[in-house]
């Protein structure tokens, strides 16, 4: 069915993501990368074009250099409320750093992938994220241009953490804005530059200054003539060391907490700016204004000044959870709107923007004024998105994951921003003047006075001169002598030298070559490996396109059966009527678009033909129509708002007749699945044991090859044994003894179902023995599931051993399996558990269990 497998890929991310450049990659070695790689491989020095009133940053064709906005995911750790909350259940989020991709886990079976430009797992430094996500947009700000890092995610995901960490007691934990000030204040020279600060919270549309809380509302000013925008009544101090900033912003935090405590709002629903104002002079080869008239010798020897203005802007969202509650804190709801209004139009410009729409509603509130030239604007721009990892908060996680997704779409126009200083040019110039006139005096007369004290030395020397002349003749031919022979030494001794470094060199040669020849044939390994996977990719479209075929081939079918049955009836009178014709094509059209439009004429379908009819076709005599109709029931079953739709119908007895009546393997795998999904629910559980399912699936179970049937059959079973219940019905009719039949099969998915299944039953009986209506000992122990559990407990799959490792803490909890747990080995197991396992829940819960089991005390004094 399409929703197996977990790897589809939705809204097109994959799509986007092949646009990427990757010489723009966030990740780039921030030492070798040296400020113009991040940007483009043409570097904005060399790309700024223009002439000297185009370049200051007014004119309005001034060539810019385009930048996607960079966005990266962080995934905050499991905090100690979610460790003992969610210890039973998985993260909603999985990682994988090295492809850059995130799984969003729907159910057991199935999860969305998306990729970002950097995947920062909850294990990844303070260092590492300043370096990828805000290192490259500082070096921008450096080199003149604008420069934006925001943090977009819910309350308490670690927005803050990320970018407003004074980290006084550890430097480890230093955030963006303390680590970004560190590289600017290395990288200026304070005689020349300036570097300013102002630090400034917008709450319900009001601007507030954090250095000075009475000025609270300051308006904001555009230029309109160079669209530039500024905060002229906000506080601006200029930043001599890092001591005086890390000062600044314990100082503005100090007042955003006291603002936010009397306005009577959490500070998670304000937004904080920190602005920062680069301004240096650079030496004029440097600039790029200057290289227009690098050929002017007047220019050059004049060296002028230019000042270069960078801005950077660091912004901590308010949390982007909705708040719809009005009254909530003690806000009325026009209020509550005032709060969300420059978060949600935020939100509407990025998907403005992301869509390219002619008109992008910059003007719709004060935060997106601030930014205007922050997304899709002329600045580069880093956005880090903030998310936990509780299942409970998935529905926040995936809004924040679409965010981000939406912002990679976001395309910058970088303006370098530079302008000549005209003014302190003709200063330096008139002192400069000032200064050579009184030289050249100065030296003039020196030069006179020179030139008669080296005449009458001259003469002097000469006389003597001649007079040692004749003395030295005499002497030297002697010594001459001596000095050749001990020349002659020292030659033999050097070719003696020169003769050992040559073989050394000659030995260090043959070392390279061999070294080159082993470096060959790992180069040609990874060729091979590159092509397999480009083989295997190529492989999936062709299947993907061949399903899509198939789906469509399926609604040509139904179709046409339905219009002989409606020919029949009639009496086999005519054509084809209109509508359903129409119907026909216009689904057939949804097909084609990928992504969607499979999932859109499945709904349409369903909505069209009925569900009635679908299910009638599951009977149909027609082999591959009953396999194209299992699939579209199955792919309904996967929507949790069909599965009481399809039940009520009659769907679920007509799965499991096909498990008896059908001999086909896919039509077997298929129906497993949906039956899988909807046993997710608890009185379709009970349908599902009431209607003979287990009896059905462990038939089904015995005869299947395919891994991907067992693991339907196991995923359904599993989530069976999860019902406190069915508890006995289930073991009765054989659901344990079926369940590890299917560990023959040693698919890793499918050894992970089974090991679910087994956790799921054991703990609702620790359950039941704790409520005291189970005394004897387990069911699984009866019916033989204890050796292949304690075989298992250290199996590397980390999805079979977590789920084994709980079963045995479950199983451990009862005293009444004490005694075939120590016979059996399993003790030994809860022991290494309880000191080994890398999950602290799990690893405190053996250990609370065997400290508080008299038997397991007992055998452990005794061994
Ligand atoms: P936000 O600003 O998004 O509301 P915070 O930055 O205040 O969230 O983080 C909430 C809590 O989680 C804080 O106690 C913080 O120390 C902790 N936290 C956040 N991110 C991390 C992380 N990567 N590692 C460890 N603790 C974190
Ligand atoms: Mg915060």
């Amino acid at each position: 069915m399409a929703t197996s497998g977990g790897g589809s890929y939705r809204n097109g991310t994959h799509r986007s993501s092949l646009k990427v450049d990757r010489p723009l990659s966030m990740n780039s070695n921030p030492k070798t990368s040296v400020k113009s790689k991040p940007l483009s491989s043409s570097g904005p020095r060399r790309s700024s074009t223009g002439s000297i009133g185009a370049a200051t940053g007014a004119a309005k064709d001034d060539a810019g250099v385009p930048g996607r906005v960079r966005v990266a995911v962080r995934l905050r750790p499991r905090n100690a409320e979610e460790s003992v909350a969610d210890a039973d259940f998985a993260d909603c989020v999985e990682l994988q750093p090295e492809l850059k991709r995130l799984k969003l886990r729907k159910n057991n079976w199935d999860s969305d992938t998306y990729e970002f430009d950097e995947v920062l797992t909850e294990f990844a430094s303070q260092k590492r994220v300043y370096e990828v996500v805000a290192k490259p947009v500082v070096e921008s700000v450096l080199d003149g241009y604008n420069g934006t890092i925001m943090a977009y995610g819910q309350t308490g995901t670690g927005k803050t953490y990320t970018l407003g960490r004074l980290g006084e007691e550890d430097t480890a934990a230093r955030g963006i804005m303390v680590r970004a000030m560190e590289d600017i204040l290395a990288d200026v020279s304070l005689e020349t530059d300036t570097v300013s600060v102002s630090y400034l919270q917008l709450y319900m549309e009001t601007i507030q200054d954090l250095l000075d809380p009475a000025n609270d509302n300051i308006p904001i000013v555009e230029d309109p003539k160079t669209g530039d925008v500024s905060l002229p009544g906000a506080n601006l101090v200029e930043i001599r060391d890092q001591k005086s900033f890390v000062e600044l912003l314990r100082l503005g935090e100090a007042h955003r907490f006291a603002a936010n405590t009397k306005l009577n709002t959490e500070s998670s629903r304000s937004h904080a700016i920190l602005m920062v104002h680069v301004k240096r002079s650079v030496k004029g080869k440097h600039s790029a204004l200057s290289s227009e008239n690098g050929n002017n010798p007047h220019m050059k020897t004049l060296k002028p000044a230019i000042v270069r203005k960078g801005k950077l802007v660091v912004v901590d969202l308010a949390g982007s959870e909705r708040i719809d509650k009005s009254g909530s804190e003690g806000h009325t709801l026009e209020e509550a709107k005032s709060i969300n209004l420059s978060l949600s139009a935020l939100g509407k410009c990025i998907n403005a923007l992301a869509e390219n729409s002619v008109h992008v509603p910059v003007r719709d509130s004060k935060l997106t004024r601030l930014l205007r030239d922050s997304f899709g604007g002329t600045a580069r721009t880093s956005l880090v998105i903030t998310i936990g990892p509780s299942p409970r908060h998935r529905g926040e996680t995936a809004s924040t994951i679409m965010f981000g997704q939406r912002a990679m779409k976001v395309e910058n126009m970088l303006k370098l921003k530079e302008e000549f200083d005209y003014k302190s040019l003709s200063r330096r110039l008139d002192i400069q003047l000032d200064k050579l006139i009184a030289e050249h005096e100065r030296q003039q007369k020196a030069f006179e006075n020179e030139i008669e004290r080296i005449t009458t030395e001259a003469q002097n020397r000469i006389s003597e001169v001649e007079r040692n002349y004749e003395d030295a003749l005499e002497s030297s031919k002697i010594s001459a002598i001596e000095e050749v022979s001990e020349l002659k030494k020292l030659l033999q001794k050097e070719s003696l030298l020169r003769k050992a470094a040559e073989e050394e060199v000659n030995s260090l040669k043959s070392q390279l070559a061999q070294w080159k020849r082993s470096e060959a044939s790992g180069n040609s390994e990874i060729i091979k490996l590159r092509k397999m996977l480009e083989d295997e990719a190529r492989q999936k479209e062709k299947l993907e396109g061949e399903i899509a075929i198939l789906h469509s081939q399926l609604l040509q079918i139904s179709f046409e059966a339905d219009e002989t049955r409606r020919r029949l009836d009639r009496g086999g009178s005519g054509k084809v009527p209109g509508d359903l014709d129409s119907l026909f094509s216009q689904v057939k059209l949804q097909q084609q678009e990928p992504g969607n439009g499979e999932k859109a004429s499945i709904a349409k379908l369903f909505e069209q033909v009925g569900l009635q009819k679908i299910l009638s076709l599951l009977e149909s005599e027609d082999a591959d129509l009953r396999i194209h109709a299992v699939k579209v029931v199955a792919n309904l079953a996967a929507e949790e708002t069909n599965q009481e739709k399809i039940v009520e119908a009659g769907g679920l007895t007509s799965l499991l007749m096909l498990l008896r009546s059908s001999e086909n393997e896919t039509i077997h795998r298929v129906a497993a699945g949906a039956i899988a999904n909807l046993a997710m629910n608890e009185t379709n559980q009970e349908l599902i044991m009431g209607q003979g399912g287990i009896g059905l699936l462990s038939i089904t179970a015995a005869n299947a090859e395919d891994p991907q049937t067992l693991r339907m059959v196991a995923g359904a079973i599993a989530n069976l044994c999860g019902n406190d219940k069915l508890q006995m019905k289930l073991r009765g009719e054989g659901g344990i003894k079926a369940l590890l039949g299917m560990v023959r099969c040693r698919h890793p998915d499918v050894l992970a179902q089974v090991a679910r299944g087994i956790a799921n039953f054991a703990k609702c009986e620790s359950r039941a023995s704790m409520q005291g209506t189970k005394t004897e000992r387990s069911l699984l122990i009866e019916d033989g599931a204890l050796p292949w559990i304690v075989q298992n407990a250290n199996n590397e799959a980390s999805p079979i051993r977590r789920h084994i490792e709980l079963a045995l803490c479950h199983l451990a909890q009862h005293e009444a399996n004490a005694k075939d747990m120590i016979s059996g080995g399993a003790l030994w197991e809860l022991v290494r558990i309880s000191r080994d396992c890398s999950r602290e829940d799990i690893r405190t819960l053996a250990h609370r269990t065997l400290t508080s089991s008299p038997a397991f005390q007992a055998e452990i004094r005794r061994l």
